[in-house]
């Protein structure tokens, strides 16, 4: 199980952050960073970096690769700690207690923010289980070196705080999305539990209706949420439904945006059906259509009153506007939907089956000593040296995305 002790974070200098943000940065041109190239970006003095180096790598917050050259890349904790640093300086939260989950590509913690108020922190892991993926995509990789994991991780943030954001805005059920930095986004804790844990619902049709009433309200704004099952639906004990897990979502104008809205709706189906004994035969849901739209009737109708998808879907154009407010670019959406995609459609066929379990992973845990929270308010980082540290090597910093 993997356990982010961010204790370690206390004990890192001024310089070891420099030094590993300097890691980052050459992250974007190497899969691993030349070390002098890491001394040159830190601009440590008298061979400082080294030493450094060596201090990061005893925190497992690099990892030395000397198979073609003497180099170094970030692991997932040197990532952590950069963005955690980050948030932390920028207010966001203070501490950080135990995992909450851990999903396909993600791990997920309790934060606490200064005034005591219980956050969420997801952390990306974007390419954890998708190596047959990435490894698809490897021609495609190589002729743009910064597709690496740090940056699908970050680009998966940025869309899943964009999205939630703009969603949030426009009235649905989902987290307050509160900040992003690098791989990470923060959001408001829902109260409730996932749909898979629960066993009894008071009014199961109501909220089946409720579910699948949020499947097309999204697809008349333009999209598809693309893995909506029971672990990524919320529900509290007053049976109020909350959506969450957005990095995934297409826009109705996605090629394959038919199977996928179909998809979403079949699993909710199924599992209501399964978990709370409901037939649908003759239950009729009316959802709103379009009023304009008779060109589409190529699509049959709706079997068994499920929704259709032609006769919902409307506009591919939605949010726009707003995910580009949170920086989240139409470049970004195309690279990033480019990556998930191919990872989808491949292992559509062999994910249930051979669910890999990445080595350095383990399940949920709820152990009583992670409930403590490790306050990090001790921590006196300071931003300004590192992006002088950026300044000088002619580069941005990655802080602000
Ligand atoms: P993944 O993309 O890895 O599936 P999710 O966003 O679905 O990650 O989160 C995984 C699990 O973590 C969820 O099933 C839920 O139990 C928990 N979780 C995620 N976000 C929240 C939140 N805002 N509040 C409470 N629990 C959450
Ligand atoms: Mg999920």
């Amino acid at each position: 199980t993997m356990k982010l002790d961010v204790n370690c974070l206390r004990y890192l200098s001024k310089d070891d952050f420099r030094v590993l943000t300097a890691v980052e940065m050459g992250m974007r041109n190497h899969e691993i960073v030349p070390a002098e190239l890491v001394d040159r970006i830190a601009g440590l003095k008298h061979g400082g970096t080294y030493k450094v180096l060596k201090n990061l790598l005893k925190h497992k917050l690099v990892h030395h690769d000397s198979s073609k050259y003497d180099g170094f890349r970030l692991t997932y904790l040197g990532y952590d700690f950069l963005a955690i640093k980050t948030l932390v300086n920028r207010g966001v939260f203070s501490a950080v207690g135990r995992q909450i989950g851990v999903g396909k590509e993600s791990d997920i913690f309790e934060v606490a923010a200064e005034d005591g108020t219980i956050l969420v922190m997801k952390l990306h892991r974007l390419g954890r289980v998708s190596f047959r993926a990435v490894k698809s995509k490897r021609d495609y990789l190589k002729h743009r070196n910064s597709y690496n994991w740090l940056y699908l991780s970050r680009l998966a943030a940025l869309k899943e705080f964009a999205f939630m954001k703009a969603l949030g805005e426009h009235g649905f059920p989902v987290p307050d999305a509160l900040d992003c930095n690098r791989h990470c986004v923060v959001m408001s804790l829902v109260q409730g539990y996932p749909l898979v844990q629960v066993k009894e619902l008071q009014n199961p049709d109501e909220v089946l209706e409720t579910i699948v009433g949020l499947v097309v309200r999204l697809a008349e704004h333009g999209l598809i949420h693309c893995d909506f099952n029971e672990f990524n639906i919320m529900i509290d004990d007053n049976e109020k439904v909350t959506m969450i897990d957005f990095p995934q979502m297409v826009s109705v104008s996605h090629r394959n945006a038919k199977m996928y809205f179909d998809r979403d709706v079949e699993c909710v189906y199924k599992f209501f059906a399964k978990r709370f004994n409901l037939s649908y035969q003759e239950d009729r849901h009316e959802f709103n259509r379009t009023e304009d739209d008779d060109a589409d009737e190529e699509d049959e109708e709706e079997e068994d009153g499920r929704p259709s998808f032609s006769s919902i879907a409307k506009s591919a154009s939605f949010l726009d506007k707003e995910l580009a407010a949170s920086g989240f670019t139409r470049k970004d959406q195309e690279d990033i939907d480019r990556f998930i995609e191919g990872g989808t459609e491949e292992e559509e066929d062999t994910m249930s089956s051979d669910d890999e379990e990445p080595k350095e992973q383990g399940q949920t845990h709820t152990e009583a000593d992670d409930s403590v929270f490790q306050n990090l308010d001790l921590l006196n980082l300071e931003d300004k040296n590192i992006s002088s540290a950026n300044s000088n090597a002619g580069q941005n910093t990655t802080d602000g995305l």
